[in-house]
C-alpha cells in the first residue's frame, strides 16, 4: 500500500483515505464522492477493527460482504482497497496503543471502554500505511472525528480531516451497517433517535437553551419508545464531548442493538 501511495504521490498526484469496516451502505459511498471530488486518487481501507471492540460486544458477528463490498468499490471507482488481515495489522507481539485523552474519555469512551484507543491505533496504522493527504470520517460518529482530529494534531499527521454529513434513510434513521441487526418491529421503533434529535432541534429554534431542558427533550420522545433503552442522551460542545453546547448526542439500545446518533441543534434537522 505505502508503495503505491509514494509512486502516486511522486506523480504528484493527492491522495484521499476513507476508512470503513465494510458492510458498505450510502453513507459509505458518500464520503467516496466527496473523497472523489477533492482527490486525483482515492484509497478506501476495509477492515473489521478487532481491538476497537470490547469483550462481549459484537465483533464476530460484525456484518461481513467482501464480494458486495467489493462490487460497490468497483463501481465507485476507487483507486485502491486496502484490505489488510488481522495477522497484517496485529502481528503477534504488537502492543502499541495510542491513547486520545480528553475528548476521547466521555460517552462513547465512559460507555465502550478501549473502544477510542482502538480506533486511534488503527486510524495511526492507516494513515503511516496510506501517508493521504486527506482523510474522510462521517458526522454520524461526531466523536470519533474529534478524536481523530486531536490525533492528527497531537502526533503532527500530516492530513487533512475532512466531515461529511450523516446520510440518512426517509423516517431519518441514520445508516449504519449495524441497522442490519434489526427486526422488522425493531426497525420502526429505531426512528426515535432521528425524531427525538429533531423535537431537540425544534425546541433549539424556538428559543430553549438550557442544557437539561433539551436533554430532557431528547428522553422524553425516546422514553415514549417500549424497545428502547436509553445509554446517553447529552447536549455537548463538539470540541470537548462535554456540556454545554449544542451538539445533542445519543446512544440508544433498540432491543439488543446499540445505536448511535448525533445532531447539532443550532440547524434545522434535515427532512
Ligand atoms: P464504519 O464502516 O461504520 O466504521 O464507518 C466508516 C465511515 O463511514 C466512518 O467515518 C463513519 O462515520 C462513516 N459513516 C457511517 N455511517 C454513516 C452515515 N450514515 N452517513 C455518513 N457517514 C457515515
Amino acid at each position: 500500500m505505502l508503495a503505491a501511495s509514494r509512486r502516486w504521490r511522486g506523480e504528484g498526484l493527492d491522495i484521499g483515505l476513507v476508512p470503513t469496516m465494510g458492510a458498505l451502505h450510502a453513507g459509505h459511498l458518500s464520503l467516496i464522492e466527496h473523497a472523489r471530488r477533492e482527490n486525483r486518487i482515492v484509497v478506501v481501507s476495509v477492515f473489521v477493527n478487532p481491538i476497537q471492540f470490547g469483550a462481549g460486544e459484537d465483533f464476530a458477528r460484525y456484518p461481513r460482504d467482501p464480494d458486495r463490498d467489493a462490487d460497490l468499490l468497483r463501481r465507485a471507482g476507487v483507486d485502491a482497497v486496502y484490505q489488510p488481515s488481522v495477522a497484517v495489522m496485529y502481528p503477534p507481539g504488537s502492543s502499541t496503543r495510542v491513547h486520545v485523552g480528553g475528548v476521547g474519555d466521555p460517552l462513547e469512551g465512559a460507555a465502550r471502554p478501549g473502544h477510542f484507543e482502538g480506533v486511534a491505533t488503527v486510524v495511526s496504522k492507516l494513515f503511516a500505511a496510506v501517508e493521504p493527504d486527506r482523510a474522510y470520517f462521517g458526522q454520524k460518529d461526531a466523536q470519533q472525528v474529534a478524536v481523530v482530529k486531536r490525533l492528527a494534531l497531537d502526533l503532527d499527521v500530516p492530513v487533512e480531516i475532512r466531515v461529511g454529513p450523516t446520510v440518512r434513510e426517509p423516517d431519518g434513521l441514520a445508516l449504519s451497517s449495524r441497522n442490519a441487526y434489526l427486526s422488522a418491529e425493531e426497525r420502526v421503533a429505531a426512528a426515535c433517535l432521528s425524531s427525538a434529535l429533531a423535537l431537540a432541534a425544534s425546541a433549539y429554534a424556538n428559543g430553549e437553551r438550557s442544557p437539561e431542558k433539551l436533554r430532557k427533550a431528547l428522553c422524553r420522545r425516546l422514553e415514549a419508545e417500549p424497545l428502547a433503552r436509553v445509554e446517553y442522551a447529552e447536549v455537548v460542545d463538539p470540541e470537548t464531548f462535554r456540556p454545554p453546547g449544542s451538539l445533542a448526542v445519543l446512544a440508544v439500545r433498540i432491543g439488543a442493538t446499540r445505536l448511535i446518533d448525533n445532531h447539532d441543534l443550532s440547524k434545522e434537522f434535515p427532512g
